[in-house]
């Protein structure tokens, strides 16, 4: 009776260890692409992957994260001033290529990402359309929906 009540248990811990494990997992975000040694300068930025198809490092000398339009607008005009590299580049990076890679052989690359430009701004729900900033995530985008959808 009580070895019964303790394989029981165990199996019931067992179960529960498993489904905590495997949430875990599913719900882990993915590493964020670019990495950088000193604040948001020195950075390297690769694809979902972790690695180009050529399994090259790509460079960038510093990484700027706008947070609104105006911010974006005046961060493209004083590298555009300063004849910088750019390019932009997202939360997730899930272009295989190296799309997102500055290539400047001065090392003076600017990585402008979209990671905190992930407002939704408007949602019309009679003309069913979403506006948003370029950095929004399908996540995000789904769950306004749904949450839309909800409400009608
Ligand atoms: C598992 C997996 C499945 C995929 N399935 C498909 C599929 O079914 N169909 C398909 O078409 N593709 C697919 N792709 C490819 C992927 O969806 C595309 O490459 C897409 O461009 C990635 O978008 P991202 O937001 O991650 O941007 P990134 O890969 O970071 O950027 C893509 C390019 O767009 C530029 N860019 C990004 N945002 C902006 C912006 N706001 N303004 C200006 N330039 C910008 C970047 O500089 C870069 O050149 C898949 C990729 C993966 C990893």
């Amino acid at each position: 009776m009580l070895i019964s009540l303790c394989s029981k248990i165990i199996i019931k811990f067992t179960l529960f260890i498993f489904l905590l494990v495997i949430y875990g997992v599913i719900s882990t975000p993915p590493e964020d692409p670019i990495k950088c040694s000193s604040n948001n300068t020195n950075c390297t930025i690769t694809n979902s992957n972790g690695a180009f198809p050529d399994q090259s490092i790509c460079k960038a000398s510093e990484v700027v994260y706008p947070t609104s339009e105006v911010e974006l607008i005046s961060i493209v005009a004083l590298a555009s001033e300063n004849n910088r590299k750019m390019k932009v580049a997202t939360r997730f990076s899930h272009s295989i290529p190296k799309l997102t890679c500055p290539d400047d052989d001065t090392q003076n690359g600017l990585l402008v990402s979209t990671k905190f430009l992930n407002n939704v701004l408007k949602i019309d729900v009679d003309a069913m359309t979403i506006s948003v900033e370029s950095g929004v995530t399908l996540r995000q985008i789904i769950s306004e929906a749904a949450i839309c959808s909800d409400r009608q």
